[in-house]
């Protein structure tokens, strides 16, 4: 990521609306912008394949491979930043589960794709199919299911200003498709 350039523009966006960028709680702030969003969008520097690789490890268990032993992880926090106001997208809660093929994956792996998965400019539709396109790679399965719930403050902090809007996305691929039972398994309670 290339901050020095983002650390100009942010100086030049202080004086586009009308700021003093060198009054004093300003003067850093280019350069503290410019290492939050390195952070905060450290995913984008790398392709779903490669989280894959990244937080891969599984463990061979030959006898779980049908979907009565799907594994399901609720409400893991994610924060990301929608792609058309670059706006915060927060109290974010991701469901997911899926159907070993013989290979389970480490559960805080899952919770670490989540996350390297939402460090990008998003769509919350977008970030469920990464997500799954990921864990499906990770755990070497075709059958996942993610549903993800989240406050974009687009929506709540401007425009209709709709404080309590929620947005909820569901993705499914392979069995989740057409298996209401398994679809059950990451609803929001
Ligand atoms: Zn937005």
């Amino acid at each position: 990521m290339d901050t020095k350039k983002i650390e100009e523009h942010v100086l030049g966006i202080l004086e586009a609306i009308g700021e003093d960028p060198n009054r004093e709680g300003l003067r850093e702030t280019p350069a503290r912008v410019a290492r939050m969003l390195e952070e905060v969008l450290e995913g984008t520097a790398y392709s779903n394949h490669e989280i894959a690789e990244m937080f891969g490890k599984t463990f061979t268990e030959e006898s779980i491979k049908d979907s009565e032993n799907a594994v399901v992880i609720k409400d893991i926090t994610v924060f990301s930043y929608c792609e058309h106001h670059l706006a915060l997208m927060y109290d974010m809660h991701v469901n997911v589960a899926y159907v070993p093929h013989g290979r389970v994956l480490g559960l805080s792996k899952i919770a670490r794709i989540c996350d390297m998965a939402a460090k990008r400019l998003q769509l919350q539709e977008r970030l469920g199919r990464d997500i799954a396109e990921i864990i499906s790679e990770a755990a070497g399965t075709t059958d996942v299911g993610v549903m993800i719930r989240g406050c974009h403050s687009c929506m709540t902090a401007r425009g209709i200003k709709n404080v309590s809007a929620n947005t909820v996305t569901a993705t499914y691929i392979g069995a989740f498709r057409d298996n209401a039972e398994l679809k059950q398994l990451v609803k929001f309670d």
